[in-house]
């Protein structure tokens, strides 16, 4: 059972899901959306073709993050009542994700975490994500660590070496798929042709410990730099949420070179990106999305829980001091440099195969061993052996492997066959 809500989720679960559903010989996948993203949500989950077989449409009832963990935890409960998975997958740091971690910890389902061991040491930032990660940690069976660094921090709290599987991040696997289906986007087009000859920066922010003083502050910076430089043009796919919407229109708006725009889909963000000269933003997915596209990024935070994007060479860190802000953009459009170095860089974050790797992974762990045809009641038909999972084992009795018939489809298997 996979569990997901927000656009990152989405992007980043759609080749582990694809994967699975193209063995369907031995997976059965069940995907749960919270909705805790509305809007921003469904056209991903429509890009990637991903079904959704249960909707918890929390954002109609939560206004808190308790209100929205709660109200997930509570549906999930009978979903995974009802529809008893052998895994649950959820995948990065959202409150949805922590609530689907738990909520398989309290049926005794193991739980799978994607684009686990990422940390910024600092629990309150990103907040509430990286304790929502530090906790997910805790409750997960199987950690799919996408960098060594990852599975260094998960080591060091003590997580045993052979939960964790060393994966890359599948948003490379969803970039290159968007980018090699992709050639022109009509909607980009129009802003390409709008800010032809100008150096583009793509903008993103809209990070929860950022709103108030520290967003205001830094749209001013991006303000007064486009205003001294008249090639510069700075486009910003705005964030739905109120408090990012009211400080870009206050900040940023009547500026021929600031192009302020509803948020943008995947398709349409990536061939944008690609034809930016500056990214600045404070995006977990932007970060590992970088390196893949080979474009220099300003991280719009103090910390980053992707050091890997820094320390190969596509990244920097503002930090929280806007005048270091300023003097870094002047010093970017000063010296074009780093724009060249950055494009020969490879990738930390994995090859595009992270999908494949996951679901190997979890094959290996639920013991799904061998799948054959066989013949019963004078058909043939396809016979699987399997183990039960590992956790599974340890926390209840422990159990032979059994016969089971996946979803209705005719399959039948003889333990020890
Ligand atoms: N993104 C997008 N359209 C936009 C802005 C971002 O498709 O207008 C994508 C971006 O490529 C990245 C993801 O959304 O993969 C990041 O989502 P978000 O910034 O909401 O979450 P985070 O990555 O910070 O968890």
């Amino acid at each position: 059972m996979t569990v997901f809500g927000t656009r990152p989720e989405a992007i980043k679960l759609a080749p582990v899901i694809q994967q699975l559903e193209a063995r369907d010989d031995v997976f059965e996948t069940v995907n749960v959306s919270s909705s805790q993203h509305t809007t921003l949500l469904h056209p991903f989950t429509d890009l990637f073709g991903l079904r959704i077989d249960f909707d918890l449409e929390v954002m109609q009832q939560a206004r808190t993050l308790s209100d929205l963990c709660a109200h997930v935890l509570r549906s999930l409960d009978s979903i995974l009542a009802q529809v008893q998975p052998d895994l649950t997958l959820v995948q990065g740091d959202t409150t949805t994700a922590l609530a689907g971690a738990l909520a398989g910890f309290h049926r005794r389902v193991p739980v799978g975490h994607v684009e686990a061991g990422l940390r910024t040491g600092n629990e309150l930032s990103p907040y509430p994500e990286e304790m929502n990660r530090r906790l997910i940690t805790r409750l997960a069976s199987y950690h799919f660590a996408p960098t060594p660094g990852n599975r260094d921090n998960l080591l060091a709290e003590g997580v045993p070496s052979e939960r964790i599987f060393l994966t890359g991040n599948p948003v490379v696997d969803s970039l290159q798929a968007i980018r090699d289906v992709v050639s022109s986007v009509p909607a980009v087009d129009r802003l390409l042709l709008s800010t032809e000859g100008l150096r583009r920066i793509v903008l993103t922010t809209h990070r929860r410990e950022s709103f108030g003083e520290v967003m205001s502050e830094n749209l001013r910076v991006v303000r007064r730099f486009v205003e001294r430089h008249s090639d510069v043009a700075v486009i910003f796919p705005v964030h739905p949420n109120p408090a990012v919407r009211s400080a870009a229109n206050a900040i940023l708006s009547g500026h021929p070179r600031i192009c302020l725009i509803p948020p943008l889909r995947y398709e349409e963000f990536i061939a944008l990106l690609a034809h930016t000269w500056l990214i600045i933003s404070d995006s977990g997915g932007v970060q590992e999305e970088a390196p893949t596209l080979g474009k220099p990024l300003l991280i719009l935070r103090e910390n980053t829980e992707v050091p890997e994007a820094v320390t190969c060479g596509v990244a920097r860190l503002v930090g929280g001091d806007p005048l270091r802000f300023a003097s870094m953009l002047e010093e970017i459009h000063d010296d074009g440099l780093w724009m060249k170095q950055v494009q020969n860089t490879s990738n930390p974050f994995g090859e595009g195969d992270s999908g494949k790797r996951i679901v190997e992974a979890i094959e290996q762990v639920l013991g799904v061993s061998s799948v054959r045809v066989c013949r019963q009641d004078g058909h043939f038909v396809k016979c699987f052996l399997r183990a039960q999972p590992q956790r599974e084992q340890s926390i209840r009795q422990s159990q032979p492997a059994t016969a089971r018939s996946w979803g209705g489809r005719s399959s039948a298997v003889a333990a020890g066959t």
